[in-house]
């Protein structure tokens, strides 16, 4: 079940520091969460984090080694693989968001324990159902989304309104305590949050009678969300700091996931709209003016004479407009023709009158169609 951390880098046994390290840097970049949005990404980029901070420490790296494995995940927690080491510098040496989407903030937070105060409060994700007129005209909608809010009472830092915040005596108001322990290995001297204050440095005269000193309440709150014209499935909006607040970090930011729900009449194919129009045969051949569904409403569009079943009558500019420029794509209308399954005695002479007349004048013989 343990990985061996040298095949999670893909280095060999006596591979030097700048190779373990060269070979993080490749893996991080290839796999970070917000680069790869495949799952087993996240799982490799997790993996890859551990495996680096053990390796990248020689005192952990020969614990590592001497155990192996099994032997190192049973006398060490994830807690103690990362304390003290410089994965989070490094990402952020190479321009990668420490940040994480939803769904990925158990990334460093599980790993990273500690300065729970500093965090960015966490991102909100909420699926928003569109239909295909939102799509094409834009709209404005207002949602209730549930969140961490900040307090309206103290604001944000917790402390009754009138009343002190005072500095940590535990911690002197560093939020960390060193602790030396006596384990298997000999003394440890590790660093962990102060467990008075919590990380946060202070402790409150009186806390905040509203939040009882969280700095932050969950509510329902009202938010505006502007669909621009052209989104799609799939696509994101971002509200800036409109997710979880948290004492310390301000708030995380709200995403809207968009969801475009099918229309009944009209498909959209890129920016384009496909529609489906029956004409009857009549029309088809002497041509006329139909009516079809578009964006707008039914519309009428003209049927030129002879206009052949399959045919696709373009009208220029009634699709969607583009998401990122003024450019617009079209309707497209496919042309069924409709034939009447029963006719009355009055239509089928009109018709065999039709046929006849044909014949006679040789214009169309029955031998073009069909197959001989
Ligand atoms: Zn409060
Ligand atoms: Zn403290």
């Amino acid at each position: 079940m343990d990985k061996d951390y040298y095949e999670v880098l893909g280095v060999p046994k006596n591979a030097s520091e700048e190779e373990i390290k060269k070979a993080y840097r490749i893996i991080a970049l290839k796999y970070h969460p917000d680069r790869n949005p495949d799952k087993n990404a996240t799982e490799i980029f997790k993996q890859a984090n551990e495996a680096y901070a053990v390796l990248s420490d020689p005192e952990k790296r020969k614990q590592y080694d001497a155990y192996g494995p099994e032997g190192f995940s049973q006398r060490y927690t994830a807690d103690d693989i990362f304390r003290g080491s410089n994965v989070q510098d490094i990402l952020r040496e190479m321009g990668i968001n420490l940040n994480f989407g939803f769904g990925n903030d158990d990334l460093f937070s599980s790993f990273f324990g500690g300065a729970q105060g500093q965090q960015h409060g966490q991102d909100v994700l909420y699926r928003m159902d569109v239909t295909l007129q939102d799509v094409a005209k834009g709209v404005s909608k207002t949602i209730s989304v549930r969140h961490v809010k900040v307090c309206g009472m103290c604001r944000g830092n917790g402390a009754e309104p009138g009343t002190r915040q005072l500095k940590c005596a535990e911690c002197r108001g560093s939020g960390y305590v060193n602790v030396i322990r006596n384990s298997f290995f000999g003394r440890i001297q590790t660093t962990s949050v102060c467990q008075k204050c919590m990380g946060e440095g202070k402790v409150y005269e009186k806390k905040c009678r509203e939040c009882g000193g969280k700095g932050g309440i969950v509510a329902n709150e009202s938010v505006q969300v502007n669909i621009p014209q052209g989104i799609g499935t799939g696509m994101r909006l971002k509200l800036d700091n409109m997710g979880d607040f948290v004492k310390g970090g301000g708030s995380g930011d709200l995403y809207i996931e968009i969801k475009e729900l099918p229309d009944r009449l009209l498909k959209r194919e890129g920016n384009n709209i496909i529609a489906n129009a029956s004409v009857p045969f009549y029309t088809a051949i002497l041509g006329g003016e139909i009516s079809v569904p578009s964006i707008d409403g039914m519309k009428t569009i003209d049927i030129a004479p002879g206009t052949a079943p399959g045919t696709r009558i373009v009208v220029r500019g009634a699709g969607i407009k583009n998401l990122n420029s003024s450019s617009k794509g079209d309707e497209i209308v496919i042309v069924n023709v409709s034939i009447p399954k029963s006719i009355s005695a009055s239509e089928r002479e009109l018709i065999e009158r039709y046929r006849d007349w044909e014949r006679k004048a040789g214009g169309h013989s029955d031998r073009k169609f069909g197959i001989f």
